[in-house]
């Protein structure tokens, strides 16, 4: 079979915007290769989600339901996709690069004994009919391009934002299969007590409508601290350059660019951000952007729908100045 499997992934009940970010991309490549497009949902209650997924173009939603499903663990959801794949076979199997993706696709396809591409920026069909999986490699300094000749299925992680989300689709002809779910005792040895939302960050960066970006020229923890008031003020996420993250005023996993994440939210504030290209690469995508920066020349406002020519330490409080007065 030539079918594509997209592995529906979850955030609080909801299906992560990743998930129909695959299955857009999953519709261009099933043109070329003729197979048919299947989503595996693993959860709980989650007959809804897999409506969605029909509602965006899934040819068929494959549900498994239980309530050990409701919270992701690593081993039973790894026990029902490598199940999955060996009953369905299909040629591709696609997942999100998230904590959750990378942790279950290179189980997975140890288990199935295949190839596994993570981390991809952009997937196409070859001349050969092969998956081709693009990624920087090498320290990030080259991209390059992955087939996997001799073993099926092809799996590739792919990376939040580098693909645009879908359309739902004029007439949805898709079908749900729910399937049994069975567990050995060695699955369900990992218990979850609690789950604790990070404080900071009131959304997820990827996912935030706006993201607020801070860079070198923030100048100190104390400057780029008024970030998360702006994106307070404003309902969004923070998110930082390479610097940024050097310098310990923001994490590495909020690190936005070639080798952090994509964004591509509705507004993007780049605040002392220079616009190198390993930056960019990470948000140009994004809707409205508006750079702060001191020099008039830097390249960040080639990217930008407004630009402000300014010192970050006197613009900030000035626009949190006229959002309050709002
Ligand atoms: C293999 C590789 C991978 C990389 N991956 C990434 C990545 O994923 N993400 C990433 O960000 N970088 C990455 N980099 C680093 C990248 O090349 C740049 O060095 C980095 O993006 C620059 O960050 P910056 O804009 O914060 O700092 P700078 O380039 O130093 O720019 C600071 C800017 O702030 C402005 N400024 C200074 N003071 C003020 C002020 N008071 N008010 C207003 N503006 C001010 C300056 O004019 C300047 O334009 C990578 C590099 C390599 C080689």
């Amino acid at each position: 079979m030539e079918d594509i499997l997209i592995i529906a992934e979850l955030v609080n009940g909801k299906l992560a915007p990743v998930s129909l970010q695959l299955l857009g991309k999953a519709h261009e490549l099933a043109k070329e290769s003729n197979g048919n497009i299947v989503a595996l949902i693993m959860g709980h209650d989650v007959m809804e989600i897999a409506k969605e997924l029909i509602k965006y173009g899934a040819d068929e939603v494959i549900v498994a339901d239980h309530p050990e499903l409701a919270y992701f663990r690593t081993l039973p959801y790894t026990r029902i996709m490598t199940e999955t794949i060996k009953d369905r076979e299909p040629s591709t199997v696609l997942l999100a690069a998230t904590s959750q993706g990378r942790d279950l696709a290179p189980r997975v396809a140890a288990r199935l004994q295949t190839g596994l591409t993570a981390d991809c920026l952009d997937l196409s069909i070859n001349e050969e009919g092969l998956l081709l999986q693009t990624k920087p490699s090498y320290g990030d300094n080259v991209m390059v391009d992955i087939i996997i000749p001799q073993h099926k299925p092809q799996m590739a992680t792919v990376r939040p934002n580098v693909f645009p989300l879908p359309e739902e689709v004029s007439n949805p002809m898709g079908e749900i299969t729910t399937i049994n779910v069975n567990f050995e005792d060695d699955d369900l040895k990992t218990i979850i007590r609690e789950i604790v939302p990070e404080k900071r960050q009131a959304s997820r960066l990827e996912e935030s409508d706006v993201v607020i970006c801070g860079g070198r020229g923030m100048g100190s923890k104390e400057n780029f601290d008024q970030l998360y008031v702006l994106a307070e003020a404003l309902g969004g996420a923070v998110g930082g350059t390479r610097p940024a993250v050097d310098e310990n005023w923001i994490e590495d996993s909020y690190q936005i660019g070639q080798s952090g994440i994509m964004v591509a939210p509705k507004l993007l504030i780049t605040c002392g951000v220079s616009g190198a290209v390993q930056f960019t690469v990470g948000m140009e995508k994004s809707n409205i952007v508006v750079a702060i920066n001191k020099d008039a020349s830097a390249p960040i406002f080639n990217f930008a729908t407004y630009g402000i020519v300014g010192d970050v330490r006197e613009v900030i409080p000035a626009i949190l100045q006229e959002i309050a007065a709002i």
